[in-house]
């Protein structure tokens, strides 16, 4: 066993879940065969309700705050970085021997949200390894973090699920249209489930897709009104998409993210250049990079909107 393990791979395809079963299972005492905890010994137990004594979760407090349905209180915005300060708290726990006699185990997810002090104080840890105290990271940008983190984990990288496995999981989680949620997502399953959550922005966004559809009545200033509500990254995000697949319907005849409206696409491209196209794409590639922090984002989408529109100006 390695004295930390790296689970990269996309956004949103289950590599905390993964993580989170693999620690439960080093600490259950009655693992099956095939690694798989037995969820009904203490540990277990101690384990689902989050007070298994030998395990650490450290994440920044923004998505603690989400799994705690408080993102939308008041106050101080909760950090989306891992502090060093929540790195240091773990020193008492990695100095201790284990409460059960058997591994203790900390996973730092997502690994690429600590800052340079943060990382340098998990590296400390990394390098004197003590016995039996095993660490997970996971990661889906492992490029962002520290070479020599890298350099001390074992990486192990997961796989997107085929579309057929995505769907058919989708479906069961009684999603609406999971071919297309599941694309809409960039075939990641779990992405996909957590945006079907996100309804009121999910029905703006659709409706976005559907003024966009007609191009020539697509009321570019309207909308841009309306959708200042939601976040821009979600809107320039959508465009994106869907500007990929009309050059994709342009210049091979097949779409990625909107499989359904293919026939649309191709007859929406035929009207514009691939000159226009790639015009238009690296003016959402700034967009995007602007979208997270916006200074206005009815200006924003509209000038996008506007240029949007413009591709189809020439044409009937
Ligand atoms: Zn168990």
């Amino acid at each position: 066993m390695p004295h930390a393990l790296l689970i990269k791979g996309a956004k949103g395809i289950g590599k905390v879940e993964l993580g989170l079963m693999f620690a439960q299972s080093l600490l259950c005492s009655a693992t099956s065969e095939t690694g798989i905890p037995c969820c009904q010994c203490d540990a277990c137990r101690w384990f689902e309700q989050g007070t298994h004594p030998d395990f650490r979760l450290v994440q920044p407090d923004s998505l603690t705050a989400v799994e705690d349905g408080k993102e939308k209180e008041g106050g101080k915005k909760p950090s989306r970085e891992i502090s060093v300060e929540q790195i240091r708290e773990l020193s008492t726990f990695t100095n201790l021997s284990a409460h059960q006699g058997g591994y203790r185990i900390v996973l730092v997810h997502p690994a690429e949200t600590m800052n340079t002090n943060s990382a340098n104080a998990l590296l400390k840890t990394l390098e004197e390894p003590s016995d039996r105290l095993f660490f997970i990271l996971v990661s889906h940008r492992p490029q962002h973090l520290l070479a020599t983190i890298l350099s001390r984990c074992l990486s192990v990288a997961i796989k997107t699920p085929s579309i057929e496995v995505g769907t058919s999981w989708l479906k069961a989680q009684k999603i609406k249209n999971p071919d297309n949620a599941l694309a809409l997502a960039g075939f990641a399953p779990l992405l996909a489930l957590q945006q079907s959550d996100l309804s009121e922005e999910s029905e703006e966004i659709n409706s976005l897709i559907a003024e966009i559809q007609i191009p020539h009545k697509f009321n570019a200033l309207a909308v841009a009104e309306r959708l200042q509500r939601i976040a821009p990254n979600l809107v320039v995000h959508c465009f994106q998409q869907w500007c990929y697949d009309l050059a994709s319907a342009k210049l091979t005849g097949r779409v990625r993210y909107f499989p359904d409206k293919l026939d649309l696409l191709v007859k929406l491209s035929s009207d514009i250049s691939s000159m226009q196209l790639l015009r238009f794409q690296s003016e959402l590639k700034i967009a995007k990079r602007e979208s997270f922090h916006p200074l206005n984002a009815r200006l924003q989408f509209e000038s996008i909107f506007l240029s949007y529109r413009q591709l189809f100006a020439s044409t009937k």
